[in-house]
């Protein structure tokens, strides 16, 4: 069986879908076919994948893509009827994507769709590549920050901790807490998910009690708020919110446009120098005045609009997701041979379009 790994195409992109230490692990009968310079901006030089055993070549002719971005129209006309492509396909919101895979009678199994449950979670990109963004989410905020993140004492004086607040603490959310905690600062939480109170305190930060409490839905996920809820949501953070110097946010639901918790009037109540990163930028931001993909100053608030987080450490980013990728394989290949088990429970809520199935 050969697995095909395509340079990534999309602006920005850094990371690539196999390292070479995973093509090493891949075992026998499957071949590794890597387009020259695939790896290179993820810190993966081509000698080093023919090193760990893989050719390097045309990825596209492969009985298995695997990839990072959902393909381009162009790059989808290099894909043919059978094929399987795994990658972030963004089933919930990118349509026309899905259909042209559709078109071409392609096996389109998405990351973002592999189901939570514990066997998969060795599959879970969507928490692997959440961990590096809620990461550097804390180092940014610290960064653009002209403070101290933890306490000093010195000979001049005593500096007291940063304040950093986290919205949404999930897995990206949590993350940011831990780091931001190891930095020092005195971190808060919130999440609309009751069951996250826990995770939260048991990090050493506290939850903040917004007096709004949402639902979850079967696979784990947060359901949206009602329009009162989120108008209470919001009210209530912008009399809480100019008590921080930092806040990072990070609240989704999948398939929509990131809920709006921080208005304008909140960014206007906090002290100048203080600093939002918003994680949420891909999906139009929790904050009202986040600009996806710019840094911006306004009423001396710095918001950070950065998107594709985890492009930005694409090392690790890469090498967790081609972890993610050789357990997904594993269980595509039986034998050397590609086996789609439809019964499979993981294999059949990944599949986003079936060759067969038309458009
Ligand atoms: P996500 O990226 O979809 O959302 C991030 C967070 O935003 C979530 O915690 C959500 O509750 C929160 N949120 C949504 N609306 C909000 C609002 N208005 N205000 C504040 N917060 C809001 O979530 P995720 O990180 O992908 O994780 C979702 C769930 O899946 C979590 O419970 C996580 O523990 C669980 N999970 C399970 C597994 C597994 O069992 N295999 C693996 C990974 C994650």
């Amino acid at each position: 069986m050969k697995v095909g790994v395509p340079q990534e195409a999309a602006p920005g992109e850094r990371r690539v879908a196999l390292v070479p230490d995973t093509v090493s692990r891949l075992g026998e009968g499957v071949t590794v076919i890597v387009e020259p310079g695939a790896g290179v901006a993820a810190g993966f030089p081509d000698e080093a994948y023919r090193e760990a055993g893989a050719e390097l070549g045309d990825p596209w002719s492969a009985d298995v893509v695997v990839k990072v971005a959902a393909p381009s129209a162009g790059e989808a006309a290099k894909l043919h009827e059978g094929q399987v492509l795994i990658a972030f396909l963004a089933p919930l919101t990118d349509a026309d994507g899905v259909r042209r895979l559709a078109a071409a009678g392609v096996h389109g199994l998405a990351l973002e769709s592999i189901p939570r449950i514990t066997r998969a979670q060795p599959m879970d990109a969507l928490s692997s590549q959440a961990t590096v963004a809620g990461y550097k989410s804390a180092l940014i905020a610290a960064d653009r920050l002209p403070r101290f993140l933890p306490m000093l004492m010195t000979a001049a004086g005593t500096i007291p901790p940063a304040k950093v607040l986290v919205l949404g603490a999930g897995v990206a959310g949590l993350q940011a807490i831990a780091t931001a905690r190891r930095l020092g600062a005195v971190v808060s939480g919130f999440d609309v998910r009751p069951a996250v109170r826990e995770q939260v305190e048991s990090l050493g930060a506290t939850f903040l009690d917004l007096g709004v409490q949402g639902e979850e839905t079967e696979g784990g996920y947060a359901r949206e708020l009602t329009p009162e809820q989120q108008a209470a949501q919001q009210a209530e953070l912008q009399a809480r919110i100019p008590g921080f110097d930092a806040v990072i946010t990070t609240a989704a639901i999948p398939g929509r446009a990131a809920p709006k918790l921080v208005t304008a009037e909140a960014v206007r109540g906090m002290r100048p120098g203080s600093v939002i990163v918003d994680l949420a930028a891909e999906t139009g931001g929790n904050c009202e005045l986040t600009r996806p993909g710019e840094e911006i100053v306004e009423s001396g608030v710095t918001i950070v609009g950065t998107t594709n987080l985890p492009s930005t450490m694409a090392t690790h980013a890469s090498q967790l997701l081609a972890r993610n990728m050789a357990s997904i394989l594993g269980l595509l290949v039986s034998g050397g041979e590609l086996v789609l088990d439809w019964d499979d429970e993981i294999v059949a809520g990944a599949c986003v379009t079936r060759k067969g199935e038309g458009a």
